[in-house]
């Protein structure tokens, strides 16, 4: 009897024994397929997640290509010129009150010539459109015009600003990169971030408004090199252009332009920007604060204005 009650035990012992195995055996054999079911689950995740990620480069492609097309159509519908005919490069200094400083445009003034030029369906340029016009020969509207200002005045932000706005027009200021901040006659870099963000363009008028033809070369280098890096800083973007101070340049100083890595250099040289210039050296058409209607519409219809 004893030894037949240890054998009942010693088998009742096997066969807890190999259920409980049996039980471990499967659930190992489950969470090994769970966990593969999860590789799956993951790869399958990882792989819609490219899919998805490769829809939404798609989506932006195709955002960026719209954008492209927008641009490219931007003069759709309108006649066009080759940069033989050139264009009228506005320059500006001062947009405020004043009855005798012929710098100094009245905003009233200001505002009735971007009236007459958008009431005659006149576009403006940006300064990348105006490069490949010069450079190559990318038509334009016959009506185009590209709005300057020189010096960076506090009142192209507090007055010329708002009414570019209005009118949906782009302008480049050249600002004097050494006065930012230091003189409330100014620009500071709040004016000219804000502005640089909403499609003003900054271009550089030197560090003090040197008279380039009157300074070492050193110093030529200096004041063309640095003014663009510094305006780089503030605006975060690339400065193309530069507005030589007074209008006073010589070939030495064009070299050190093109150098420093400018693609458009302004003048004060009287004429229409054209294909036949260097875009180093390029013509302006001066808007006086005392310009009648008359004179300021043969400006912007007729190259060989008087
Ligand atoms: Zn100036």
């Amino acid at each position: 009897m004893k030894k037949q009650s240890k054998i009942i035990i010693a088998l009742a012992l096997i066969l807890i024994c190999s259920i409980f195995c049996g039980s471990l055996i499967l659930k190992v054999r489950n969470n090994d397929n769970i966990s593969k079911n999860n590789k799956v689950n993951a790869t399958n995740n990882s792989k819609e997640e490219e899919q998805g990620k490769v829809k939404e480069n798609n989506q932006k492609h195709n955002v960026n290509e719209k954008k492209a097309e927008k641009l490219e159509n931007r003069f759709e519908g309108m006649e066009l010129k080759d940069n033989l005919v050139g264009v009228p490069i506005l320059y500006y200094h001062s947009v405020e009150k004043s009855e005798d400083n012929e710098l100094r445009i009245s905003p009233k003034k200001f505002r009735g010539q971007l009236k007459y030029l958008k009431d005659n369906n006149y576009v403006s340029l940006t300064l990348q459109e105006l490069q490949s016009y010069i450079t190559q020969n990318k038509p334009i509207p016959k009506n185009s015009v590209v709005i300057t200002f020189d010096d960076g005045y506090k009142d192209n932000y507090d007055n010329a600003y708002p009414i570019l706005k209005e009118f949906g027009y782009t302008a480049t200021i050249f600002v004097i990169s050494g006065l930012i901040d230091k003189d409330p006659n100014y620009l500071n870099s709040d004016h000219i971030k804000e502005m640089s963000k909403n499609g003003v363009e900054i271009g550089s008028h030197s560090i003090n408004h040197d008279n380039l033809l009157e300074i070492s070369k050193e110093d030529k280098i200096e004041t063309i090199t640095k003014s663009k890096q510094d305006l780089e800083k503030l605006i975060e973007k690339p400065v193309i252009s530069i507005a030589y101070p007074f209008g006073k340049f010589n070939d030495d100083i064009v070299n050190i332009t093109k150098d420093a890595g400018y693609t458009l250099g302004f003048t004060i040289d009287k004429g229409w920007g054209n294909g036949k210039e260097d875009p180093l050296k390029l013509s302006r058409v001066y808007i006086s604060a005392f310009i009648t209607d008359e004179s300021f519409k043969e400006r912007i219809s007729k190259s060989q204005y008087k």
